[in-house]
């Protein structure tokens, strides 16, 4: 290992794989339908690789989003791990996770991304209600749902992720309930759990401002929150972030737990972000842009910002407060050199005497009340700096 970088915590990679099918009603993410570009976007991957590299830079996970990366095949998952494995120290025991949507996966497609050396699946579920599922705007119905749990099963994904949405319209407990309780019965490892949101630019979003359709209320998507939290915790699965859900400590996304800690990430592909304090940089989100600039040989740069140590409180504040363990306070203070209770002392005690927010234990925290106001929350901590 190179002696520069001994004590340098160790990065996760996060590699962008911008194809769909077909857009789905709810989705903001980047991603575009021409399936025939994967082979140009691969080429131009392994390039900003070998840009980017870091040899003797330790890395501890890697996560495949998208987009939809289950619409590469094993060889060419296979092919981005021994560019990764090159262009940087790769822990033996790295989590390697990939996310695939139930429509573009059989068993033996599974069981190829289990042998390049994927250990980590994330299945997009979404739900297990047919009706929902098309509303959704998804490829895949139930039936192929379940079927793929079984053939990731099979393929010997243990560590098996399931993502669900809720909270559409018409969707009351009972419903929401029946959701949670088939994913239970197929013992996954983790569980993702988003409130659906109407992002401006897509269809759903939409759909919403032209009245076309009638979201639930505030109040009853608050419900809604609040059940899943307490309903999961009862069957043995609490939260440990606000969408995020494990029975076992190691079962819980050790890359996503990067973001929330502001530990250092590379993203790879278009429209990547990257972080590493103070910087955060992120790559143009067009594929016809980034395979552009690997043809001129240079960085698919989008922009970059270099955060002011107030910016950076305040992210550590916003993202910790997202963990149901909060955040430490003397790892705040160590890290900017002055007390959390000097910075944000007066509000956070506010914030205390409405039953939103706990300090106990060195440590500071959403209440289970306060969990569902995590961006008021954060709003008023934003109104200290
Ligand atoms: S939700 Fe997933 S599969 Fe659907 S459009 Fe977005 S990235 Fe693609």
């Amino acid at each position: 290992m190179n002696p520069s970088l001994a004590g340098t915590p160790p990065l996760g990679l996060y590699v962008h794989v911008p194809f769909c099918r077909r857009k789905c009603a709810y989705c903001d993410f980047y991603s575009v339908t021409h399936l025939e570009r994967r082979g140009a976007y691969l080429k131009a991957l392994s390039r900003e690789i070998g840009l980017r590299q870091a040899p003797g830079r330790a890395v501890d996970t890697v996560f495949f989003g998208g987009g939809t990366p289950s619409l590469l095949t094993p060889r060419q998952v296979e092919a981005v791990l021994a560019d990764l494995a090159g262009g940087f120290a790769m822990s033996p025991l790295a989590e390697i996770t990939l996310e695939a949507n139930p429509g573009t996966v059989d068993g033996r497609r599974l069981a190829g991304y289990r042998r390049a050396g994927v250990n980590r699946l994330s299945l997009g579920v979404q739900s297990f209600h047919d009706g929902r599922l098309a509303w959704l705007g998804r490829l895949h119905d139930r039936t192929q749902a379940l079927a793929g749990v079984r053939a990731a099963r099979a393929a010997g994904f243990h560590n098996l992720g399931l993502d669900l949405i809720y909270g559409l319209p018409g969707q009351g407990i009972d419903d929401w309930r029946a959701d949670l309780d088939t994913a239970l019965c197929l013992e996954p490892a983790h569980l993702s759990c988003y409130l659906l949101t109407y992002e401006d630019a897509t269809p759903l979003g939409q759909a919403r401002r032209a009245g076309r359709v009638r979201p639930l209320s505030d109040r009853a998507a608050a419900e809604l929150f609040d059940f899943t939290h307490a309903y999961l915790e009862s069957r043995g699965w609490p939260a440990y972030e606000l969408s995020n859900f494990a029975a076992r400590l190691e079962d819980r996304s050790r890359h996503n737990l990067k973001y929330w800690t502001l530990a250092p990430y590379l993203g790879l592909g278009p429209g990547a972000h990257s972080f590493e304090a103070p910087e955060r940089w992120w790559n143009d989100a067009c594929l016809e842009a980034y395979l552009e600039a690997s043809r001129a040989g240079r960085l698919p740069a989008g922009g970059r910002e270099t955060l002011a140590a107030g910016q950076q409180m305040l992210e550590a504040v916003f993202l910790g407060l997202r963990l149901s363990a909060g955040f430490d306070l003397a790892g705040f203070e160590a890290r900017f050199g002055v007390a959390f209770a000097t910075v944000f002392g007066t509000v956070a005690q506010a914030l205390e005497g409405e039953g939103l927010l706990a300090a106990a234990g060195g440590r500071c925290c959403l209440t289970p009340r306060g969990r569902r106001y995590h961006d008021a929350v954060s709003a008023r901590f934003a109104e200290v700096l």
